[in-house]
């Protein structure tokens, strides 16, 4: 008994045998950690599966040797197993029927499906409004603009801003899909991030004198890191032009980059790269999500600003491709903080 008892420990996937009316007759160590509430010689329902159903699965299990399905626990966080049962007999003193029944934990397995069809849905969400608008424009060209130059002036001109954010949408998809293919692959050749950010300053000094604002750059030492210059200039450009579209007129940008403090979050030698903007900032409660894809805080302003809602998305995977880390601060009506931490190069590392 002692034996077995030890067997049953050492397998490595939650395993439980039940008396014909579900009472439980052993459950090894896997399945005491994964359902606490179970407990010898109690029903096993008491791990939040559903009665009917396991009485079902242990009656297909007698019919035909063998009963799999796949159950929900109803607990506070539900999560999804496959649930085998096969029958054996069970010798607690005298012979009785009994099931063993084992469990695969599918709750990752279910989420990752729900977050594939909760974003083909946000996409399609995204390129609708736009069509909408588009079909809208054309209807009324079609029609009562006909013969009014001006108002046709009018809707071309709004026709081209739509087009412009369907085009941005797809073009961001593209770039998340591409980061996201590479990720597990570190970069190996040495980059350029001096070049990087000269490339994203470029790029968002324009977006800032056209809507009145000023960048102001402090750049000291910055050691040899390993990446992809093109992708850490999209990393620079998404937090500069969020950091210049989120604040209000005539606010200064300020980019800081150098050497980062031996206690930086990644507890290695590693750049630091401050983008500190005098914006609207973002509530506590917003920050672990801005990264999520198509997560705004304020949709529509994101949208009249042209944003996609995955700018800090390609970010996020950018900066995990390369080891590195964002880190976000921000006071509410004052501003905030988007710190990149890239980890440097060791001597003898780069191809
Ligand atoms: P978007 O295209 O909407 O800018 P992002 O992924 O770049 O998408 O950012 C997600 C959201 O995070 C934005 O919609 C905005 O609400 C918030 N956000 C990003 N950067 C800032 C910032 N510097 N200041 C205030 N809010 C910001």
């Amino acid at each position: 008994m002692a034996e077995l008892k030890k067997v049953l420990n050492a397998v490595s996937v939650p395993l439980v045998v039940v008396a014909p009316d579900l009472t439980v007759r052993q459950a090894n160590r896997a399945a005491r950690k994964a359902f606490p509430r179970l407990k010898t010689s109690r029903a096993v329902t008491r791990a939040g599966l559903p009665r009917k159903r396991l009485e079902r699965l242990i009656a297909a299990a007698q019919k035909l040797g063998e009963g799999n399905a796949v159950l929900e626990t109803d607990t506070a966080l539900p999560r999804e197993f496959l649930v085998s049962a096969r029958p054996a007999s069970w010798r607690g003193g005298k012979d009785e029927p009994a099931f063993v029944l084992t469990f695969e934990d599918r709750s990752a397995l279910r989420d990752a499906r729900s977050m594939r069809s909760d974003f083909v849905a946000n996409v399609s969400h995204e390129i609708r409004s736009p069509l909408t608008a588009l079909s809208g424009f054309v209807e009324t060209l079609q029609g009562a603009a006909m013969d009014d130059p001006e108002a046709r002036e009018m809707f071309l001109g709004l026709m081209a801003r739509e087009t412009e954010r369907m085009s941005h949408l797809v073009s961001d998809l593209l770039s998340l899909s591409q980061v996201q293919a590479k990720e597990r692959r570190a970069p190996r050749k040495p980059a350029d991030l001096a070049q990087a950010l000269d490339q994203a300053l470029d790029a968002a000094d324009r977006l800032a004198s056209r809507r009145g604002k000023v960048i102001r750059r402090r750049i000291g030492v910055l050691p040899l890191i390993l990446g992809k210059q093109d992708d850490l200039a999209r990393v620079f450009i998404n937090l500069l032009e969020n950091a210049v579209n989120y604040s209000r007129d005539g606010a200064t940008v300020q980019v800081e980059a150098g050497v980062a403090a031996p206690d930086n979050p990644l507890k290695k030698p590693a750049v630091r790269v401050a983008i500190t903007d005098e914006g609207e900032g973002i509530p506590a409660g917003e920050i672990p999500r801005l990264t999520e894809r198509f997560y705004r805080v304020d949709k529509s302003r994101s949208r009249n600003l042209g944003g996609t809602g995955l700018g800090l998305a390609i970010v996020k995977h950018i900066l995990m491709r390369h080891r590195g880390r964002l880190v976000i601060d921000s006071v509410p009506g004052a501003g905030s903080v988007f710190t990149v931490f890239l980890p440097v190069a060791d001597a003898g590392e780069a191809e």
